[in-house]
Formats: structure tokens, sequence, C-alpha cells
């Protein structure tokens, strides 16, 4: 959790705050705090940066006053982050210096799932495992899981377009997203709900939204669409001699497989040995350079099983495998995954660390592996490599320790670049990762930004200085010109 920037007093408690007086003749007391009332959370996020000391915190409980919230702030021009479960990487939900958080911790309202539909209508602040459980319950299925699931929200997932480990079977948040409301800047409502399949009566607006990280709207309510509960669900753990030997076992169960195969998780042997001293667990296979958790999500629950399971066969045959272990219970099809998950926490027993988010195209993943490796290891020959990701996706969370985090950032972002691919794969940009933007979007692509963040927000108020800066080279805040 990041610290905070000063503990001595804040000037803006002692300094009048228009657009905080103006929202106290408007909402609720319990839906504004400011001074010490603000409780220390609100500054805590996973960024490294220190959130400064917010102006004021704004929590309605409802899309009528999120829109008082935010005209009243756009005519006084106060600068506005917007918080869901504080789960992001990057700092978008980070306080700057004159901001007011506005928080949707309060919209937890959550209906019943309709089946016919296959859908389910969440307010913003609904945690992620809500949405699952209530899933489940009615016998259905919700497509995205992240390890944050208990904290982060609706809200916060559409706006980042989170994907997490079944992307490869239920695509990422933006295909779970039947609708959306959203409330722009100047305090507009547009509400976009009926969840229907098909609607092509003009521009879909829903889909700005998602992904924007909340530079264009906060998202208040969001309709979700269900898919059927797998009739059983089973994981292989795998050996694999080298990365291209992964890639061929990808295709290969993906022509076996289709879209029963619901996760490919690659680790890399640094990633796998801590995550094994972690759990203090036995290794599930012989030890390789490489490892793969394959996950099936089976409609026919035998006849699927003896397809993965012949699958993985011949791949052993052929060499492609080196070792594998196929679940047989749900003991260890959990116990798979808890290796798995334990990768991320291994993470947090190391130090010197440089995270990238990458995605390329499968097929380019061993060059950008190669590339990238060589460039990091001229740079530092003692680098490690605690590497784990959705391969399936062609998305790496590319994980480096060294001494040389900055020149071996720009390595690897400029290895992306040559290979087409993206350096924000599913985390998003924030504030902190907007310095490398351009590696992944080109200065045309950028300016259409701007112009739709000042046809959205022309006082940029919004989340200022996320993702890009509202004038090219300029300031995080103010307005644009
Ligand atoms: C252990 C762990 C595992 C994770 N795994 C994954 C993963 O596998 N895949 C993945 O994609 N991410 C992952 N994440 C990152 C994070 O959980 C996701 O990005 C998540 O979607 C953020 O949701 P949140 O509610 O916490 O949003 P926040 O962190 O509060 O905000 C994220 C961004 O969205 C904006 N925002 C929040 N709510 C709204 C709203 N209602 N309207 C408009 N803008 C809003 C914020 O301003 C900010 O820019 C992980 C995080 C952790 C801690």
């Amino acid at each position: 959790m990041a610290r905070e920037t000063s503990s001595g007093p804040n000037p803006q408690e002692t300094m009048p705050v228009p657009a905080f007086e103006s929202l106290m003749r408007q909402l609720p007391a319990e839906a504004l705090l400011i001074g010490d009332a603000i409780e220390p959370r609100f500054r805590e996020t996973l960024s490294e940066v220190p959130a400064a000391r917010p102006a004021f915190v704004m929590r309605p409980r409802n899309t009528r006053e999120v829109s008082i919230c935010l005209s009243t702030c756009d005519a006084l021009h106060q600068p506005v982050a917007v918080q869901g479960g504080r789960t992001g990487f990057h700092g978008g939900e980070r306080a700057c210096p004159g901001e007011a958080i506005l928080s949707l911790e309060r919209m937890t309202d959550l209906a019943a799932v309709d089946v016919a539909g296959g859908s389910i209508e969440a307010q913003a602040g609904v945690p992620l495992q809500r949405v699952q459980e209530a899933a489940v319950d009615a016998g259905m299925y919700f497509g995205v899981d992240i390890g944050s699931r208990g904290s982060a929200t609706i809200g916060g997932n559409v706006a980042s377009n989170a994907g997490g480990i079944r992307v490869l079977r239920y695509g990422m948040f933006r295909a779970q997203v039947l609708g959306v409301e959203a409330v722009l800047a100047d305090g507009t409502v547009l509400t976009s709900l009926k969840g229907l399949a098909k609607d092509n009566s003009g521009l879909d607006l829903n889909q700005l939204f998602i992904g924007s990280e909340g530079t264009l709207g906060v998202v208040t309510r969001a309709c979700l669409k269900l898919h059927p509960r797998p009739a059983a669900e089973t994981a292989a753990f795998c050996a694999v001699p080298s990365l291209a030997a992964a890639v061929k076992l990808l295709s290969r169960l993906r022509v076996a497989l289709g879209p029963l195969l619901s996760a490919f998780e690659l680790i890399f042997a640094d990633a796998f040995e801590g995550a094994l001293a972690l759990r203090d667990t036995q290794r599930p296979v012989a030890a390789a350079p490489f490892y793969v958790l394959a996950e099936l999500h089976a409609l026919h629950a035998e006849h699927d099983i003896d397809v993965f399971a012949a699958a993985l066969a011949s791949a052993h045959e052929d060499g492609i495998v080196s070792d594998v272990t196929l679940a047989q219970s749900p003991r260890e099809f959990a116990a798979l995954w808890a290796l798995r998950d334990a990768c991320s926490e291994h993470l947090s027993t190391l130090d010197r660390l440089v995270a990238c988010d990458i995605s390329v195209q499968p097929a380019r993943m061993e060059t950008f592996v190669a590339e990238a490796g060589d460039s990091i290891r001229a740079l530092d020959p003692t680098a490690r490599f605690p590497v784990f990701g959705h391969l399936g996706d062609g998305n790496l969370h590319y994980i480096i320790q060294t001494d040389r985090p900055a020149d071996v950032v720009d390595g690897v972002y400029r290895c992306v670049q040559r290979l087409g691919g993206s350096i924000a794969a599913e985390h998003g940009i924030g504030i902190d990762k907007k310095p490398y933007l351009h590696f992944s979007r080109s200065d045309a692509e950028i300016a259409t930004m701007r112009r739709l963040k000042r046809a959205f927000d022309p006082n940029n108020i919004l989340n200022p200085g996320r993702i890009f800066d509202a004038v090219a080279g300029g300031s995080a805040q103010g307005a644009v010109a």
C-alpha cells in the first residue's frame, strides 16, 4: 500500500472548499467527508506513489446523487478521482493534489438473476465475488474471475475492462457487459440497461465507458451477461521443455477442445519454484523450464474429460509435454490452482521488481521472451524472471527482479512495440504507465482519445491526467483548451 504524502495539517481544512459547501446543501450528511473524517483507506492504493490528501470525499448512494456530485464539481471546476475497490495497479484511483474522491462504495444493490435473459444487474460498488456467487446460486456462471474478486467492484471492473484467467473461454469484462449506466462530468445520466443482445439503433455508447478508466464517465450500474454453468471442471499441470512446446500445446488443446478450453496459464521456472516453496507442497510434475496449467470447462462431463486426457496423452507421447498431472478430484483441482495463485503471492516476498503486463500474439511469444530476455541479461546479468501469465490470451505478467528498473522497462516495451504488442494487456495505464502509452498507441490514436475526452468532459474534472494528458505534453489537470 502506498504511503501518505504528509501527516501535517491539511491547508484545505482551514480554507473553504466551494464544491464541498455546495454539496452539503444538496446531499445527506453521510454522503460527504472532509478533514479528519476522511478515513486513511481512501488514500491506500496498490501504487508505489503516495496518495495526496483528498480535498473531500463523496459517497453517493444512487445515480441521482452521483449526478449531483459531478454537476456541482463540474460547475466549480473541482477535479475528481473516481474510486471503486482501489485494487487497480497503476494509480488511476489515487487522489492527486487538489482532487476530491468520488467513491462508489455505498452503491451495492444487486438485483435477482434473470435466468431467462441470462443476466444480472448490479450497482457499481458491488464486489465482483457477489455477482459470481449470485450466478452460481441461480445455476449459472459469471465469466470473469480475478484474484481481487472480494474487493474489486463491478464499476471498477467495467472501467478497467478486467481480464483474468478465463478470457480464453468467456472474453474480457467487455464481453460480459450487456448495458451500462454512466454519469458524464456535467451530471448527464446515460442509461442503457435494456439487456438486449441486439441493438443497432445508433452508436453503442456503452463501449466507450468500458476500459476508459473513469476518464469519460462514472459507471453507476451495469447489466451483466451470465453463462451456463459448466457440467464439470478439471485442470492439468504440465511440464514443458520450451516456450515453443507450450505454444504447440495451446494449439493442440484449442483444436481438440474448442471453446471448452477455459484457461491456459504459463509459469516460468523462477515463479514456479517460488510458488512451490511458499505453499510448502510436493511438485505436481517433474522440474522443467516452463509449466502450463490448462483448464477444461466441460459441457458433457465424462466425454469432454476423456477428450482432454487423450489430447494430453498424445502431447506427452510427442514430447510436447515432458510430464503431466490431471486433477482427479475437486481437491486436486483446487491444489493445482493454489499453486498458480501462489505465483502472485510469491512476488510480495521479493524486492527490486519491475512488473510489465504485456501482450503479443501467442505465435510471437517465443520471440518476445527470447529478445526481451537477451536485452535484459545484457543490461543486468543477475536479473531473475518470476514470470507467469495467460499464454492463451498472449498475455504475460512479465516480472523482472533487477537493479536496472528504468532501462529494463524501456527495453521490454521497445521489444513489445517491435512485435506489435501491447504494454498494458489487462491492468490499464492509470497515471503511472502514462509515459509509456506511446509504445502501444500511435499519435493519431492518442489525439483521438483527447478529442473524445474534450467532448465528454470539457472542463477536464473527471480522473484528469489518467491514461493521457488532456493537452499534449500538458499538465494533468485544468481545463481543456
Ligand atoms: C490480487 C490482485 C489480482 C488481480 N488480478 C487481476 C487480473 O487477473 N486481471 C485484471 O484485469 N486485473 C487484475 N487486478 C487489478 C484490479 O483488481 C482490476 O483492475 C479491477 O477491475 C479494479 O477494480 P476496482 O473496483 O478495485 O477499481 P479501482 O482500483 O478503484 O479503480 C480502477 C480504475 O477504474 C476507475 N473506476 C473505478 N470505479 C469506477 C466507476 N464506477 N466508474 C468509472 N471509473 C471507475 C478508477 O478511477 C481507476 O481509474 C488484480 C488486482 C489484485 C490486487
